[in-house]
């Protein structure tokens, strides 16, 4: 049952709507009201009129929830890329930089414990912000400060993953902070980046793969089955590697 205060994904045909469930407020789309007194005290997936109403995801709280200032990792590559970090209940990752939160989200929604370094102040705020707002984020721990300049254990954690547009002067560093034969992953936008850092990971780091996600969406309309007209063509590259034993 959707109770005053919760969240709440609303369907209308095919745009989406995320809106906190307060007694006083509606949503308009195309001249039709959706009152959301209506709606407290309904179950999940309730339809009311052409309104279609669900408890959000964490892709739906990432995508129409989440305030940005910096580009952020989409959820399809985000949620590939907690897998290729083997991200689990045990495990510690490390991120950074943390920008909007949106990749530290998944990480933390599926990992043990995430550590994000943050070198700009009014990203650190707004990660912190994003996650709180909703519930997210418990087992996250936020620094403000370069990684590079952060005190970090040897060998401490289990997966890291790198989202700044030069990452090769980080190796050193992300080398000595993973534990041995641990998977680090790194996203980079253009060509000429994932060059420097293929050659920036030779000798320290092993099992090296490049891949790029491209997702296409479908038309639901049986009739008229087929893909949308637009789709995004490029978010990025991610590169993935082990780190070897020195
Ligand atoms: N992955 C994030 C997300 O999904 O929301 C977006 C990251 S954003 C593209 C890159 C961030 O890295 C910026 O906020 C930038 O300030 C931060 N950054 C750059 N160099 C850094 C460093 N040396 N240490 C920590 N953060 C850094």
């Amino acid at each position: 049952m959707f109770k005053e205060g919760d969240w709440a994904l609303i369907r209308y045909r095919e745009k989406k709507y995320l809106r906190k469930l307060m007694p006083k407020d509606s949503l308009s789309v195309r001249r039709e009201v959706l009152k959301f007194s209506e709606v407290i005290g309904k179950p999940e997936g309730v339809r009311i009129g052409n309104f279609e109403v669900f408890r959000p995801t964490l892709e739906d709280t990432i995508v129409l929830g989440f305030e940005r200032k910096t580009q952020i990792i989409y959820p399809k590559d985000a949620f590939y890329i907690a897998f290729k970090l083997g991200a689990g209940r045990s495990s510690k990752i490390l991120e950074f930089g943390t920008g909007s939160g949106a990749l530290c989200a998944v990480l933390s929604r599926l990992a043990g414990e995430v550590h994000t370094y943050e070198v700009v102040e009014e990203f650190h705020k707004l990660a912190q912000r994003n996650m709180r707002r909703f519930g997210l984020g418990e087992n996250v721990k936020f620094y403000l400060g370069d990684f590079l300049e952060a005190q970090v254990e040897e060998g401490s954690f289990d997966a890291a993953f790198v989202d700044v547009r030069e990452p090769v002067p980080y190796l050193d560093k992300l080398h000595t902070s993973l534990k041995n034969g641990a998977p680090v992953g790194f996203l980079l936008p253009t060509t000429n980046q994932v060059v420097d850092l293929l050659r920036g990971l030779e000798g320290r780091f092993g099992g090296v793969e490049v891949v790029e996600i491209m997702l296409r969406n479908y038309k639901t309309v049986p009739e008229r089955f087929r893909p949308e007209d637009t789709m995004v063509g490029h978010t990025a590259y991610l590169v993935f590697a082990r780190k070897l034993t020195p």
